[in-house]
């Protein structure tokens, strides 16, 4: 079946490893104190480390992937689940090393911030998550 959403741009800003795009949902705007899009990663890409100043909701809409909270076993993600990120807690998120996952992201603001990047998901740490 065809795709939800567009795959929309490549991300280039360094936060990602590996192919991912983005298609932007729906903007903050002074009803939406949140940001929707949606997240391609294509195999083997992911977040790097970040944390969210007012949390996040994950909606998986296609694939298979991981999402790991720092210091907590990485949980396998599929189509149709849901995960709620609270504020503050260090996580990444992105692809299995053999599919791609979408997910629709929803990302609160606290200000102008949604989203503090931290270091990369090595490939040590990813491969561990992928057992
Ligand atoms: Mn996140």
């Amino acid at each position: 079946t065809a795709p939800l959403f567009s795959k929309g741009e490549k991300l280039t800003n360094g936060y990602f490893t590996g192919d991912a795009y983005l298609q932007l949902l729906l903007a903050k705007d002074k009803n939406n104190d949140f940001v929707i899009g949606s997240v391609t990663f294509e195999a083997g890409a992911r977040t790097n480390w970040h944390t969210h100043p007012s949390g996040q909701v994950l909606i998986v809409t296609e694939g298979l992937g991981l999402y790991q909270e720092k210091g907590k076993p990485a949980q396998s993600i599929k189509k149709g689940d849901i995960i709620n990120i609270p504020e503050n807690v260090e996580h990444w998120h992105g692809a299995s090393a053999t599919s791609k996952m979408v997910h629709i992201a929803i990302t609160n603001y606290e200000g102008e911030v949604n989203a503090v990047w931290l270091s990369p998901v090595t490939d040590l740490e990813y491969s561990e998550a992928n057992k």
